[in-house]
């Protein structure tokens, strides 16, 4: 770990290194290819990381969405799903999980993060209402302009600056939010959609404090704040390294005071929770709970288990509570911190601070030469691939979309290539393999021509769009 980062008191009891608070009982061997192998692979896929088949994918950085490996324990959990269609046991095991961890006493689990988004978005926001967030993220977006709702972007604006140095570059600007309020009236906002950490920022996180300023302002105009909680642990590590008076608090502390100063919450649970699919969604509202149980029998499945199986939500119990263990968070987010620390040294551009899950290229500062509309970001996901068999993701106009009222790009400021590492799952050496992977394509880089779209799916396009190299 690097010389600079702050390390807290209780940690120092413990240990210098980052290093992982588990050891390897099973392994899943890897296919190596050629460079060809991966140019036709390559070509295969439309030039979209994405379309890869995995067994063509060495280090897989694509996400850390259900990529996480489980533990002995959530492997012994499997083996004790109760898989009765109502009232399974481990729809009360996750309950209680969730109280414990989180605050919340009525939830519904869903199949994923996207079934919790759909569901809110459809009993929390009327047609035409605003919906204030900090930045936007793909799928809960779409959710909730399917529901009638108008998305508005109230981060701070040092989040659009990759070089900004600000610890909490996730927090909430409360003047953008006070004049969404003013801007809807009284019944015209639906509610503050507020993620910690912020993935499209780079991982970045909102601060305790700016939590508490946020909730205040809500409660004032009577707008309630639901919380994306897909990656609070990170958040709460980065709150415990960084703000005022929480470097002796534990994760867990932390993590049950962040939820308590919201109305509700979901999950994606493929992330923090360490398990390969779920989700849910908790709202403290019992009128708004009763409705939200209604509707997910409707598009997930009966209000205990929510598109799961009973030894799906047995495994989010165990991890749930793996999750807020300090050392784990520490090493997870260490693990992170260690390739950031690579790259920063060999001069990559990319976001800083190095975020909670993943470390983002600044591909527009990659290649200065290549316009957006060459598709910087996608480029340099393509190169990685090619050089190395490394699966990255774009996280730039791709991703961004386009206006459902204009036709037109959503020109996002931050053109990023995502390396997302999945949890308890590669080694410090394929971390330095990375690295030297993303030093040669930056060596190279002035060869870079950028690409061309062939195909533009309507909804979320970047999980299926093609493309070829541009002049070609
Ligand atoms: C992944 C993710 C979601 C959506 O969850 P899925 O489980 O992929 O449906 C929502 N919010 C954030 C911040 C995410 O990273």
């Amino acid at each position: 770990m690097g010389g600079e980062t702050p390390v807290t008191a209780g940690q120092q009891q413990h240990r210098r290194s980052w290093a992982e608070p588990w050891k390897v009982k099973m392994v899943e061997p890897l296919r190596m290819t050629t460079r060809e192998q991966r140019e036709s692979a390559l070509g295969e896929a439309g030039y979209n990381t994405f379309l890869l088949r995995s067994d063509d994918v060495y280090i897989d950085l694509l996400t850390d969405s259900g990529t996480n490996a489980m533990s002995d324990r959530q492997w012994a959990a499997l083996m004790l799903g109760d898989e009765a269609y109502a009232g399974s046991r481990n729809f009360y095991e996750l309950e209680a999980a969730i109280l414990e961890v989180y605050g919340f006493a009525h939830m519904v689990p869903t199949h994923q993060g996207r079934g919790a988004e759909h569901l809110l978005s459809q009993c929390a926001i009327k047609p035409g209402q605003l919906v204030p967030g900090n930045m936007y993220f793909t799928t809960t977006r779409e959710h909730q302009e399917r529901a009638g709702g108008v998305f508005v972007d109230v981060i701070v604006d040092q989040a659009h600056d990759p070089e900004n140095l600000d610890p909490f570059k996730g927090n909430v600007d409360l003047s953008k939010l006070e004049e969404v309020i003013l801007r809807g009236g009284p019944q015209g906002v639906a509610y503050l959609s507020l993620a910690a950490t912020v993935n499209m920022a780079g991982g970045q996180p909102v601060s305790m404090r700016n939590l508490r300023e946020v909730r205040e302002l809500c409660r004032r105009h009577g707008v309630p704040v639901y919380l994306d909680a897909t990656r609070l642990v990170e958040n709460a590590l980065f709150i415990q390294e960084r703000e005022e008076g929480y470097r002796d608090r534990s994760i867990a502390e932390i993590v049950l005071e962040f939820c308590s100063l919201t109305d509700g919450a979901w999950m994606s649970a493929k992330k923090d929770s360490l398990v390969n699919i779920g989700g849910w969604l908790a709202v403290n509202d019992e009128g708004l709970f009763e409705e939200i149980r209604n509707l997910v029998i409707v598009f997930e499945g009966l209000h205990t288990y929510g598109g799961l199986a009973g030894r799906d939500m047995a495994a989010m119990a165990v991890g749930i509570k793996e999750s807020i263990q300090d050392d784990h968070v520490r090493s997870r987010v260490g693990q992170v911190r260690y390739l950031g620390e690579l790259l920063l040294g060999a001069g990559i551009p990319m976001v800083k601070p190095v975020g909670g899950h993943g470390v983002f290229l600044d591909a527009s500062r990659f290649y200065p030469h290549l316009p957006q509309d060459a598709f910087p970001a996608q480029t340099l996901a393509a190169e990685l691939y090619l050089d190395s068999g490394i699966r990255g993701m774009e996280r730039g106009i791709v991703s961004a979309g386009r206006d459902p009222k204009t036709g037109e790009h959503h020109r996002p400021r931050l053109e990023l290539t995502r390396l997302a590492i999945p949890r308890r799952v590669y080694t410090q050496a394929h971390m330095d393999v990375v690295a030297e992977s993303v030093e040669a394509v930056y060596a190279r880089r002035s060869e870079a021509s950028g690409l061309v779209m062939t195909h533009e799916p309507r909804y979320l396009r970047f999980f299926q769009a093609r493309f070829e190299p541009r002049g070609s």
